[in-house]
């Protein structure tokens, strides 16, 4: 009894710790679903976030994780002006082998039961498809194909924040957010790079790419007359802007030590290994971070778009002001004297503190 009881105790303590507003485990034997869906905070609008599946070494992993994304995505909406909470949601198990319609359209029915506060959308191991499976059992899913009323491919919304993000750091190391003539190392030309890439080349810049798909490497540089680089060239080549856009953790003490970049600014979530340390490595070496969650928000924008019924036009000016919420961070940042990830941290907390403040007026 005394050990059942304090699992209860630790597991409310994570909620209180992480300041979550409310923690849904769904359980269904029939279709085999275990799934966490974690809601943040509410105080800008409903919890959006993406629904990973992923085979979790423990129930409490996958706790640690669902926490861990959904505040996350808290701070990316806040920052980006958004009217949206943070959740996020994780399905224990392997996608390849017990994912089903029925199992998809049980996780649908959860959502559904949560009357519109949290909303999801595809993620790690989910697909549109299994969006199309929710949405035959709930209107609170983004992301279905662009055939059934969907947002269609995030990617090109997503590389044209990063784009700004880059101009935005561009205009403060340089004077001028002209990009003709600076180089960027663009890491990872999946969906989000490639689009990047076409951007950049657009504006003549000296573009290095690199992907561990070689045939895809030299495919896109042949198309945008980029110059494809090996992994090992990454940090040495010497470019003016570092552009994350495969995987994250790229940032930490064996890479930054030699790096001689400007700016990095990339898609890749999570860029900073450690949060508390590397950030301010990045400062006290004078290089300039674009926060990844901020100019990588344009997935998000993208969902947000799809839910208040935009269209493209709107979408791409709400993506815009990426540019001027980068400008922000890297002002607080100086004036404070703050790495930047922190100084964007700081502004999403105060716009959700000052929109509190508002809704408590009657
Ligand atoms: P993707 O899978 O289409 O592309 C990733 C590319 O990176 C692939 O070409 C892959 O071969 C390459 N890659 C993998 N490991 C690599 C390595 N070690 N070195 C070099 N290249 C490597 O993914 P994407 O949709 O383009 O997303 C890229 C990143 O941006 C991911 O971290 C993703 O989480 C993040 N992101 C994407 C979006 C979006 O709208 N797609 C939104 C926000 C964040």
């Amino acid at each position: 009894m005394s050990g059942n009881s304090s699992v209860v105790t630790s597991v409310l303590d994570q909620l209180s710790a992480s300041g979550h507003k409310k923690v849904v485990f769904c359980n269904d034997p029939d279709t085999g679903l275990k799934a966490i869906i974690a809601i943040h905070d509410t105080t800008l609008g409903p919890a959006l976030g993406g629904t990973r599946m992923f085979n979790y070494n423990s129930e409490a992993e996958a706790l640690e994780d669902v926490l861990r994304l959904s505040k996350a995505m808290t701070y990316k909406a806040a920052i980006t002006g958004l009217n949206l909470g943070g959740g996020k949601a994780v399905i224990i198990g392997d996608s390849r082998k017990i994912k089903t319609e029925a199992l998809m359209r049980s996780y649908g029915r959860f959502i559904k039961n949560l009357n519109g506060e949290f909303i999801t959308a595809e993620d790690m191991g989910t697909t549109t498809r299994d969006m199309e499976y929710i949405r035959m059992e709930t209107e609170y899913v983004t992301g279905v194909p662009e055939s059934i009323g969907g947002g269609g491919n995030p990617a090109p919304v997503t590389a044209k924040g990063v784009f700004l993000g880059i101009k935005a750091c561009v205009k403060e190391a340089f004077g001028t957010d002209m990009l003709a003539g600076k180089s960027v190392v663009v890491q990872g030309i999946g969906n989000v790079g490639e689009n990047l890439v076409e951007l950049l080349r657009q504006e003549n810049v000296e573009v290095y790419i690199s992907d561990i798909n070689e045939e895809r490497l030299h495919e896109v540089a042949r198309k945008y007359k980029a110059k494809p680089i090996s992994a090992d060239k990454i940090f040495t080549i010497g470019a003016d802007i570092y552009a994350p856009c495969a995987l994250g953790a790229t940032l930490n003490d064996k890479t930054i030590k030699n790096m001689k970049f400007a700016i990095i600014a990339g898609s890749a979530n999570n860029q900073l290994a450690d949060e508390q340390v590397h950030g301010q490595l990045l400062l006290d070496k004078g290089i300039l971070y674009a926060p990844d969650y901020l100019i990588n928000a344009g997935g998000l924008i993208n969902c947000y778009s799809e839910l208040t019924g935009f269209g493209k036009k709107r979408t791409m000016q709400l993506t815009e002001n990426i540019y001027e919420a980068t400008r922000e961070v890297i002002k607080l940042s100086k004036t404070e004297n703050i790495p930047t990830n922190l100084a964007a941290s700081r502004i999403a907390e105060k716009r959700i503190s000052d929109i509190k403040k508002i809704k408590s007026s009657y």
